[in-house]
């Protein structure tokens, strides 16, 4: 990390190419804005870039502690060079390999080609319509690039493909959520969780949100509760028990389900 003393020493100058998007950071776990960016890293002298040292490429500054990884940016292209190619190379000489369509869509992905991946993925949607894990990893894929309709029709395809799999069910319930179905999905959360509590929290989790935008405080607390049986470790977690408090607070909850903050609240 570039450090100065008396306004002399290294800096970074110059952002380009920036990407930002949402995700817990690497050094201080808080879920924030991460940053993705080219910049030129300088010898500075009265907090003045004089002398270049050469590019960088800086990945997943951290907007809350400013923490990140660096490395030169011609390395940086290097690698993505040699990883695209050698992905496209493996998909070529075996295009209906779907596992060596989805890795090289990763690759685009992480190297934030997205053009060349949004190709990719209706490409390998169409080519492999019968094959329940591919529709599934690209119904994700396509719902995380805030494509709905292509995400919904890849599900939908997993439903026709197999309706009953836990996947499916899960696919269900989060469309009965999202269709403001709450009775229809609360009943298969219960069922999903009840089978596999750890995994199917999430599910779980919209529920929650679902109730307490219909105004169903009761309800809400009730998942929680369900939750905190299921899964009792997830006490532990600081981020999970306060939406509860708060929730007790306003249902005059008075016996806790979670445990009771730090000192004087300052560690909750
Ligand atoms: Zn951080």
């Amino acid at each position: 990390m570039p450090t100065t003393i008396n306004g002399i020493g290294t800096t970074y100058f110059g952002k380009k190419n920036v990407e930002s998007y949402s995700s817990a950071c690497e050094s201080c776990g808080q879920v924030t804005t991460l940053s993705d960016y080219e910049t030129g890293y300088y010898i500075c002298i009265l907090f003045i870039p004089v002398i270049p040292l050469g590019r960088r490429m800086i990945l997943g500054q951290c907007a809350m502690c400013t923490r990140h990884r660096v490395m030169p940016l011609k390395e940086w292209e290097t690698i993505k060079e040699e990883s695209l190619s050698q992905g496209i190379d493996q998909l070529s000489s075996n295009v209906d390999d779907s596992n060596k369509a989805l890795e090289l869509l990763g690759t685009y992905t992480a190297f934030k080609q997205y053009d060349e991946a949004k190709q990719l993925a209706l490409a390998t949607g169409k080519s492999h319509p019968g094959n329940y894990d591919v529709q599934l990893a690209l119904g994700g894929w396509f719902e995380e690039m805030s494509m709905a309709q292509e995400a919904d029709e890849c599900f939908q395809r997993c439903l026709n493909i197999d309706f009953d799999c836990p996947s499916s069910k899960r696919i269900r319930c989060i469309t009965h959520l999202e269709q403001q179905q709450l009775t229809e999905g609360e009943a298969i959360a219960l069922e999903l969780f009840a089978q596999d509590p750890v995994s199917q929290i999430g599910p779980m989790l919209m529920l929650v949100t679902a109730f307490e935008s219909h105004g169903q405080d009761a309800q809400a607390y009730k998942t929680y509760q369900r939750i905190v049986a299921g899964v009792p470790e997830i006490k532990e977690d600081k981020e999970f028990c306060k939406p509860i408090r708060k929730l007790e607070k306003k249902l005059g909850v008075t016996e806790s389900i979670v445990p009771k903050r730090g000192f004087f609240g300052l560690f909750g």
